[in-house]
């Protein structure tokens, strides 16, 4: 049994639904199929929440009427006949969402959040697998929500592994069909309410499953020919890798590579198993392969976090940045979500670079004020160089001044601002 996951890009139209079945049909294997919310929909939805949070109907039905359109204009492309019962399932999904954006928002930004933003990838589930039946492939829905199940931390569900374990084994199960097709990103916790895994999290669902499955292998099918050594937007030259092992993947992920979710690894590594990133557009081609392999060292990687914002706090009294105040600040950042994604402590002054979430920045920023001195500089970016050496560091340096800089053995870390903006 192999475990495919296919992101918003590799299903944004008809044209890209048609594509996953010409790909499948390459293969004779089981496939449990984990699918992102079409296109760019769940910043769609992500729009329709603050609307619902700022209580702006019109700008509600504005969106909502789009997302409608987008989504029936790839059905139509589709399966063209009218009767077909695919109509009635999307249509009932959407009154669910018209239904849900009646209610009354709670206190509790992040619950409704996972309550609506859910939409997504229920509809592309739906969609891909009826179109998988009419195209002649035998597929099963199946709502991974009933599956994996995590604690009440909405937003970012922790996986429960041992609920999640048996009833996935009893869920997951083929029954004369070769495909089961199934949401990433969702889970649901013992209330039976939906949690999300954080943005991006389909990888992470792939994982999962294919841990708990005991699948071959998996495959994550995206728009880019697999994982490069550096994210083509900011760099000419990028290089495929075309061999990474779980270490160096766990570490360009969690400095921020793009192609893979941090959480994906840890799962597929326990169980030895292997991940290739591969193109939908070329599935000829090999892509990279993740797995237990050995190298001497990998060719330099380049890990670029854009709008980073440093946050510089020091004690009103000149008091040390000691356990008792790292204690405090931590705390804030945790309570509101705010990843750290590079620290710095002097004798008397503690700077911290986190993503410009301008919501959640202001709370910090607010709240630290109450303790400490705060000053904070925006439109900073974080550069991460995994394999670093001088000429490297040259290479990102062009043009750009540096604010703070973190050595390792082997990754170097820099923030700095670029002189052109
Ligand atoms: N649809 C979700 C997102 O865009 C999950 C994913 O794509 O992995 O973040
Ligand atoms: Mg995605």
């Amino acid at each position: 049994m192999l475990v495919f996951k296919f992101g918003g890009a590799s299903v944004k139209s008809a044209n890209a639904v048609r594509n996953i079945v010409n790909i499948l049909q390459r293969y004779d294997e089981k496939i449990v199929i984990v699918i992102s919310a079409m296109g760019k929909t769940t910043n769609a939805l992500e729009r329709i929440i603050e609307h619902y949070f700022n209580r702006d109907g019109e700008q509600i039905k504005e969106e909502f009427r789009l997302l409608e359109a987008y989504h029936l204009e790839i059905i139509e492309g589709l399966i063209p006949e009218k009767g077909s019962k695919i109509y009635v399932d999307i249509q009932e999904v959407f009154e669910g969402l018209a239904d849900r954006l009646a209610e009354e928002p709670s206190l509790n930004y992040d619950f409704d959040y996972d309550q609506i933003i859910c939409f997504g990838e229920i509809l592309s589930t739906k969609i891909v697998s009826h179109y998988l039946n009419h195209a002649g492939l035998k597929s099963k829905w199946l709502d991974v929500r009933k599956s994996l199940k995590t604690d009440d931390t909405y937003r970012e569900g922790r996986i429960n592994w041992e609920l999640s374990r048996e009833l996935t084994t009893l869920n997951f199960a083929f029954n004369g069909e070769r495909f089961l097709v199934t949401q990433g990103f969702l889970a649901s916790n013992s209330s039976n309410m939906t949690v999300s895994l954080g943005r991006e999290g389909s990888d992470y669902t792939a994982s999962i499953l294919a841990h708990i499955l005991k699948a071959e292998n998996v495959t994550i099918w995206k728009d880019v020919p697999g994982v490069l050594n550096a994210d083509p937007k900011y760099f000419d030259d990028t290089i495929l890798l075309e061999k990474i092992s779980y270490l160096d993947a766990i570490e360009l992920a969690y400095y921020g590579t793009s192609v893979i979710h941090p959480k994906t690894i840890k799962p597929l590594q326990n169980k030895n198993i292997n991940l290739f990133v591969r193109s939908f557009v070329d599935p000829d081609a090999a892509g990279t392969l993740i797995g237990n392999l050995e190298y001497e060292s990998l060719v330099p990687s380049f890990i670029f976090k854009m709008d980073q914002v440093l946050i510089r706090i020091s004690p009103h009294d000149f008091s040390f940045i000691a356990e008792d105040n790292l204690e405090i600040i931590y705390g804030i950042l945790h309570k509101h979500g705010l990843k750290i994604n590079l620290q710095q402590a002097t004798a008397v002054s503690y700077q911290v670079v986190v993503n410009n979430d301008k919501r959640k920045v202001r709370l910090v920023v607010d709240e630290l004020e109450q303790h400490f001195k705060v000053s904070y500089e925006t439109g900073l970016e974080l550069v991460t160089i995994r394999y670093f050496d001088d000429q490297t560091i040259r290479r990102v340096m062009v043009n750009k001044t540096l604010l703070l800089e973190q050595r390792g053995v082997q990754n170097i870390q820099l923030l700095v601002r670029d002189l052109g903006s």
